[in-house]
């Protein structure tokens, strides 16, 4: 199937169901009504000269007339090309520039942004850019809501194929420049499927999406998911909010809950959690950075969150590899990311060597399948050294992967620290210290050291309250329960971590920091 040719069948069964609610605004749509708006859309770009292969930029918060660009563009065949809503105009301009963005759909502003103006500045400097349209003016209306073309719309279905590129969507920025990940309608759409199947969701579901939908955890584990299930969407805010998304659950029924572990730990610790009914949710997905056991104990317990999934994957992959399941035991829930997705493949390799090797020993994940994209856009270079001649995809991420098949991962070759010698995994410290009773969030990275080469040093947020920690208070609590050489040497309190707007830690720009506190 092609994402249009899908969403068709979805309708014509689920059609009088919910498919989209936007709580800021209170707009709803049924698949059918939602289907009549994608069409109106997709036949206003015809109009407009965007056809097949074109590159479509969108760049605003989650908001409905994402969902309705993502799904207009994948009927046409238009290339979606999700760009980042916390960018500013120099990296407006690069990813422009880079996919030759004919169309740019944009939200006139975002927060302190002023999205007009950024465009305004760089747009004489992007000459494939010929068309911008903003969210919610008349132009747009006049592009949306016009009369829709079935037998235009018929036709182009007949030119697509599910292999054709369909989406161009930046990795996330953590570890260095946003790569564009070139992806298909199968990549994705397979992708969305199989995660709705392992959640099992059926047009009974309605799912909260308060991650981005510019990212791959918003628009396909979120919306794919969703539109190949019957499920709802729920849009509980432009960004990110706590309470928005615990009133978005309480008001819609929300029956599923997605998020980074930072907006748990949020949603965790609002004031007024206590007072909302969320006795709906039965499942929901933690992804996207290492999920804290003792996060995803509270998500079970205290939001109910019985069946919650945790998804290990990445952009260039559709973004799921590997995924628990709700009758796994509750061990493996919470301490593994779960056993390789349906008609993908997984394996642990030597990075020096390229070997698999053995269960329980650490190495780097690769991963084979429907899923791996079609290339990094116009970088066969970069396309080449993260996919071998077999089509393994290189994670750049370190596992372990368990004699029943479960992986855990144990951090980013990029974060590793060798200290005199021993690796240490950081993920392994953070474990520790999120069982420290007044540390809310921790993260641990090497620094320079003259003696060791590298030094452990600790980036802990403190609860509301609570005595900010020193190094000999973390000493002590380490003493007798992690080896001498995993206790960080420093510790550094600080109100929030530096993250992407996907909700990582940005663990390059902690170095940078600490080597300039460190003098
Ligand atoms: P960039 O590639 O630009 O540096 P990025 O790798 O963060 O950024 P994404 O594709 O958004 O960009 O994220 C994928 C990465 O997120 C994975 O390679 C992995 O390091 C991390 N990740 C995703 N899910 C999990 C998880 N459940 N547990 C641990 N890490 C995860
Ligand atoms: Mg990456």
């Amino acid at each position: 199937d092609t994402i249009g040719a899908n969403l068709d069948r979805t309708v014509a069964a689920h059609g009088d169901r919910d498919a989209l609610v936007d709580m800021p605004s209170g707009r709803r749509w049924t698949y059918r009504e939602f289907q009549a708006d994608v069409d109106a859309l997709a036949s206003g770009l015809l109009a407009r000269g965007v056809g097949k292969g074109d590159r479509v930029g969108i760049w605003a918060p989650n908001c409905p007339e994402w969902t309705l660009t993502q799904y207009a563009t994948a009927k046409i065949g238009a290339i979606l090309v999700n760009i980042n809503p916390a960018y500013r105009a120099h990296e407006l301009e690069y990813v422009l520039g880079q996919a030759g963005i004919r169309m740019l759909v944009s939200a006139e502003r975002f927060k302190s942004s002023d999205y007009v103006a950024m465009i305004d500045e760089v747009r004489p400097r992007c000459s494939a850019l010929s068309d911008v349209v903003y969210i919610g003016s008349d132009d747009w209306k006049s592009l949306a809501s016009g009369p829709a073309d079935p037998a235009k719309l018929a036709a182009c279905e007949r030119e697509l194929s599910a292999d054709d590129p369909i989406n161009i969507q930046y990795t996330s920025g953590t570890t260095g420049f946003p790569k564009g990940a070139t992806l298909s309608h199968h990549n994705i759409l397979n992708n969305g499927f199989f995660v709705g199947e392992l959640c099992k969701y059926t047009e009974a579901d309605r799912i909260c999406i308060p991650v981005p939908f510019y990212h791959c955890f918003g628009m396909v584990m979120g919306n794919l998911a969703a539109t190949t299930h019957g499920c709802c969407m729920v849009i509980p805010a432009p960004g990110f909010d706590p309470k928005a998304s615990l009133d978005a659950v309480q008001a819609e029924g929300c029956t599923s809950l997605y998020g980074v572990p930072t907006m748990f730990i949020a949603e965790l610790a609002e004031p007024t959690f206590a007072d909302y009914d969320l006795s709906t949710l039965r499942t929901g997905i933690m992804a996207g950075s290492p999920c804290p056991v003792e996060v995803m104990k509270q998500v079970i317990e205290r939001m109910g969150m019985t069946e919650v999934s945790i998804c290990y994957g990445m952009t260039e992959t559709s973004p799921v590899s590997t995924q628990t399941r709700a009758d796994d035991s509750i061990e493996r829930r919470v301490s593994t990311v779960g056993r390789v997705g349906p008609h993908l493949e997984v394996k642990v390799v030597d990075p020096a060597t390229g070997l698999t090797v053995p269960r329980g020993e650490p190495g780097e994940l690769c991963t084979r399948g429907y899923s791996v994209m079609l290339g990094y856009w116009e970088q066969q270079d970069k396309t080449d050294e993260a996919i071998d001649k077999a089509r393994w995809m290189h994670t750049g991420d370190l596992a372990v992967m368990d004699d029943e098949g479960y992986v855990t991962i144990t951090g980013r070759i990029k974060d590793m620290v060798i200290r005199g010698g021993e690796n240490i995994y950081p993920r392994e410290i953070e474990e520790f210290l999120y069982t420290h009773p007044d540390i809310l969030d921790a993260q641990v990275i090497g620094v320079p050291d003259a003696k060791y080469g590298e030094e452990l040093m600790a980036w802990v947020r403190m609860r509301e309250g609570a005595e900010p920690l020193t190094a000999d208070t973390l000493r002590q609590f380490c003493e007798g329960k992690l080896a001498h050489y995993k206790v960080p040497r420093y510790v550094h309190v600080v109100d929030e971590f530096p993250m992407t707007v996907t909700g990582k830690v940005r663990k390059v720009e902690m170095r940078e920091t600490a080597v300039e506190l460190l003098g």
